[in-house]
Order: structure tokens, then C-alpha cells, then sequence
């Protein structure tokens, strides 16, 4: 069974513009999913509905068990940290809210950040951070939380190519590690195939899929 099924989704803005029409997705567990498509097809609507941070006008997303869409986080294409907080507090933060105690929590941050190469930065504030860093600092805050569930939203659309390959090598590594299933937004298909277990691609109008691409990791990464 999918870990969650999106049936027969529309979303149209009260501006007017309908994003999607007619979609049907059905996320395993387990899976990374990559939403690829040109920019305005949809795909940070769909991101943004699984989320819960935005309404279908028609359809159902219905979730495998209920618990499953509290156990999601999210991380943008613009990491938002908090400017006054230190990488550490960033990514404590969230925990503490969970109601886990300073001890527990103390050391399962160190463990995020340690798992994103930020162990020595953890006092570091955000500006003091690189763009790559301030991002896998995003990645540890989504991460602390054991999420069942991963949504990204172009996270190194903003960063240096450099970065990008690294980050993108860093989280294929991570995923190992974690077992999360992870739902990928992208527009660069070297992205969408290097990532993924499995390529939605999405066209306009209505966030059209048009095609839908198994990845054998193997071929790719060796
Ligand atoms: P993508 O992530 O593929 O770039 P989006 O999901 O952001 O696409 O947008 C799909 C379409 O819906 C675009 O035409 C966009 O302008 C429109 N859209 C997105 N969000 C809103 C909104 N809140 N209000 C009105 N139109 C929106
Ligand atoms: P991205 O392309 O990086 O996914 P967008 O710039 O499309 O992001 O969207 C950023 C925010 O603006 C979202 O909250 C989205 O819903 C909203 N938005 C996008 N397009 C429109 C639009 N045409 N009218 C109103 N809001 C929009």
C-alpha cells in the first residue's frame, strides 16, 4: 500500500489559475520521488498539498495510517533559519517544541549536524554560514525530527554548481542512512536522476504527468 495517494486532485487559486487538474500519485514508503517538470507545472502545488499547507479545490490525499502526515518535514528552496539563533539552536528548536527533554535533545542535534559535516559549526550563526552550509543545516532541522516523510522544494535551486554536486552526493548517502521516503522537487533532470528511485515528470497545463521513469540507482551512481 502507498505510504500516501493523492486521488483525482484540482487545485485552482482564487485568482483563477488552476494548477492541477486530474492528479493522481500514489508515494511509497521508502521511496525518493522526484517531481521534475519545467517552472509553473505545479510541482511546489502538489509539495505544498501533501504538506497540508494549502487545500485541494477537488479530490482526496489520503494517508496509509494517520499519524504519517504529522511525521513530515519539509525544507525550501530558501533555507529559513532563524538569523538570531545559532546552527545548533536552529536545529534544536524544533525538538524542544516536540516536547523532548534538553539532554536528549542536546545530543540528537549534535548527531544531526555531525551527519551533515556541521559538527564543528554548531555554535555558528546563519550568517556566518556559507549558502551550502546554511542548507545542510535546513537538511539536520528536518532531519532531527525522524521524519516519515521528506519534502523538498528545489533545496539547492539557489546554490553554486559545486555545492549542488556535493549536497547532492551528501543526501543520496543520507537517504541510505535514514530510510525516509523523500518527495523531490526539481527542475534539472541530472538532479531528478542522480536522487531518485522513481521520475514523475509533469508538464502544463494542470500539472500534466506525462511520464513516470523507475531509476535503477545502480546504473546511475556507479
Ligand atoms: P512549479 O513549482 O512547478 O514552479 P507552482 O506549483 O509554483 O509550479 O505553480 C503552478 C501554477 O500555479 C503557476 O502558474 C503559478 O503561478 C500558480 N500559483 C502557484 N501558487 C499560486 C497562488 N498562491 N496563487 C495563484 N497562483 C498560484
Ligand atoms: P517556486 O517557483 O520557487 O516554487 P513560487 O515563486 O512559485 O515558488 O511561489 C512562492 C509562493 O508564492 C508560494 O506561496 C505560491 O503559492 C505563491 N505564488 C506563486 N505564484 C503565484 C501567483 N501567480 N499568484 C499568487 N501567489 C503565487
Amino acid at each position: 500500500d502507498p505510504l500516501l495517494s493523492l486521488q483525482s486532485i484540482a487545485k485552482t487559486f482564487p485568482n483563477g489559475v488552476t494548477a492541477l487538474s486530474g492528479l493522481d500519485l500514489d508515494i511509497y514508503q521508502g521511496e525518493t520521488l522526484t517531481l521534475l517538470g519545467p517552472s509553473g507545472c505545479g510541482k511546489s502545488t502538489v509539495l505544498r498539498l501533501i504538506a497540508g499547507l494549502t487545500q485541494p479545490s477537488e479530490g482526496v490525499i489520503s494517508w496509509a495510517y494517520p499519524r504519517a502526515r504529522k511525521k513530515l518535514s519539509v525544507v525550501f528552496q530558501e533555507p529559513t533559519l532563524l538569523p538570531w539563533a545559532s546552527a545548533f539552536d536552529n536545529v534544536y528548536l524544533p525538538l524542544r517544541l516536540a516536547g523532548e527533554s534538553r539532554a536528549a535533545a542536546g545530543e540528537r542535534v549534535m548527531e544531526a549536524l555531525a551527519r551533515v559535516g556541521l559538527a564543528d559549526f554548531a555554535d555558528a550563526l546563519p550568517r556566518e554560514l556559507s549558502g551550502g552550509m546554511k542548507m545542510r543545516c535546513a537538511i539536520a532541522r528536518a532531519l532531527v525530527t525522524e521524519p516519515a516523510l521528506i519534502l523538498m522544494d528545489e533545496p539547492f535551486a539557489a546554490l553554486d554548481e559545486v555545492t549542488r554536486f556535493k549536497l547532492n552526493d551528501d543526501l543520496v548517502a543520507l537517504k541510505k542512512d535514514l530510510g525516509a521516503t523523500i518527495v523531490f522537487v526539481t527542475h534539472s533532470i541530472f538532479e531528478s536522476a542522480f536522487l531518485s528511485t522513481r521520475i514523475i515528470v509533469m508538464s502544463t497545463p494542470h500539472g500534466k504527468i506525462i511520464d513516470e521513469i523507475d531509476v535503477d540507482p545502480a546504473i546511475v551512481r556507479d
